[in-house]
């Protein structure tokens, strides 16, 4: 079992926060289920964390993120897999720790992620296929 455990490869995803996952009921359905079948799901959003926010006296902030820990808890992803990237480029942070692929609807950040060395998939959220494409290319 322990053998089993440790050759098991992590199956870690990542994907924004900002109109990929929030307004969207199929990528909300997808979240859930890649949880329920064993998927590490984390949320790079570029949104600045609630501490910095508040230190720079953006209130509104908090109660933003607050709404996104809402929707997060519900549908069942780890509040420390959660990622503020404070608009740093995601790939700043996706790079070299094994996330398969990458949902967002920011070209620039998907090309970003692209034109990097990094073996994580980017994928557009507004491409019509997307869910297909992930289906097709990890077997889900
Ligand atoms: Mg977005």
């Amino acid at each position: 079992m322990m053998k089993m455990m440790k050759m098991m490869k992590m199956k870690k995803c990542s994907f924004d926060y900002d109109d990929t996952v929030n307004n969207r009921e199929s990528v909300q359905q997808f979240v859930m289920e890649l949880i329920r079948t064993g998927w590490e799901v984390w949320i790079v959003t570029s949104r600045y964390n609630t501490k910095g926010a508040l230190l720079n006296g953006w209130h509104w902030i908090e109660d933003q993120n607050n709404k996104l820990f809402e929707l997060t808890d519900k549908l069942g992803i780890k509040r420390e897999n959660i990622v503020f990237t404070n608009h740093a480029d995601k790939i700043d942070y996706l790079r070299g720790k094994g996330f398969a692929f990458h949902v967002d609807d920011s070209f620039d950040e998907l090309m970003k992620i692209r034109e990097s060395d990094d073996e994580c998939y980017p994928i557009c959220v507004d491409y019509f296929a997307w869910e297909e494409d992930l289906r097709e290319n990890f077997n889900l």
